[in-house]
């Protein structure tokens, strides 16, 4: 798995570094301990790196949630224009680490990505609709990465559509480096169809006329839409009913060879799950022993929705 890891970039008080502005760090058990077996981190410390020192001033934002200020809780002092010409100056370094998502340390005002406090300049009060200055112009460089908060990742369903969004984004970039084709974009559309379904019936629906079109067109303005359209899919979770829709359709492509027991067993095991009585992993371990030994149609049996991920990672364990 070595040579083949996941480039993550991520806030460096999350692997344990004591970077924070009081000295400590916020070190992450899923970071540190399972998901770095399948990932390199390329730690980013923003406020290390614009220049603060290590302990420093607590800081936060101030104003408008649309353009905050980055000062001082207690002296004010203005780091905005520091962090933001800083913020700039550091994509493109980015850009040559080529990374397949990015994990953020919620709640700051460097870093978070979501619902981070803003205090009204004039009555102090903060409302919780703002973002770090940094998340920001990551997310605004790179609008296909998957990111994520850290906070949520200790959220089953959070976590495992995190895990999944990275997966398909490196195959994403797989194809535009190595077969950007109207061939090569069928074979990634087809390999994904289940994955998107569980994701978003809607943009699944948008996806199909996209890839038919390939090659009849604008081929680059068609991969921009088809990676818009795919990176707003895979953003919505798949829940147990869309999990169920997509477990039906498969088993639909073996129906005539399973027999009576079969069937009732196996439909009786997706009942259990859309219940959330059984983890998602029951059924689609029978499913895809019954996949593996009947005439199933090839590209059936290698939609990525099979395997999304490493499966030691354990993320279909959940109800
Ligand atoms: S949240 Fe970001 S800026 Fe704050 S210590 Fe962690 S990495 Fe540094």
């Amino acid at each position: 798995m070595s040579d083949d890891k996941l480039r993550i970039g991520i806030s460096q008080c999350l692997l344990g570094d004591e970077v924070r502005f009081d000295g400590g760090h916020k070190r992450n058990r899923f970071v540190v301990n399972s998901l770095s077996e399948y990932a390199t981190y390329v730690p980013v410390c923003p406020e290390v790196e614009v220049g603060m020192p290590t302990p420093r001033e607590a800081i936060r934002l101030v104003g408008s949630s649309q353009s905050p200020q980055l000062l001082g809780v207690q002296s004010a002092e203005d780091h905005t224009d520091a962090m933001t010409a800083w913020s700039e100056q550091k994509m493109p370094w980015l850009v040559d680490q080529d990374l397949d998502g990015y994990i953020f340390k919620k709640d700051s005002p460097s870093c978070g990505l979501f619902r981070v406090r803003v205090y009204d300049a004039e009555s102090g009060i903060p409302s919780r609709d703002g973002r770090g200055l940094y998340a920001s112009s990551v997310v605004e460089r790179f609008p296909l990465l998957p990111a994520e908060e850290e906070g949520r990742l200790n959220d089953a369903p959070l976590r495992e559509n995190f895990i999944a969004r990275l997966f398909i984004y490196r195959r994403w970039k797989r194809f535009l480096s190595e077969d950007r084709s109207p061939a090569g974009l069928v074979a990634f559309h087809t390999a994904h169809k289940m994955a998107f379904l569980a994701h978003s019936p809607v943009h699944y629906r948008e996806l199909g006329p996209i890839v038919s079109q390939a090659g009849s067109d604008d081929f680059d303005r068609q991969v921009a839409q088809y990676a818009e359209t795919m990176t707003r899919c895979v953003q919505v979770l798949a829940t147990p009913g869309k999990h169920t829709n997509v477990l039906m359709h498969l088993m639909g492509f073996i129906k005539n060879e399973l027999d009576g027991h079969d069937k009732a067993e196996l439909l009786d095991l997706i009942e259990q799950m859309r219940k959330r009585i059984l983890p998602l992993i029951v059924p689609i371990t029978l499913l895809k022993h019954h996949l593996s030994r009947c005439d199933t149609p090839d590209w059936v049996e290698k939609q990525a929705y099979l395997n999304p991920y490493p499966g030691e990672l354990m993320l279909r364990n959940h109800v």
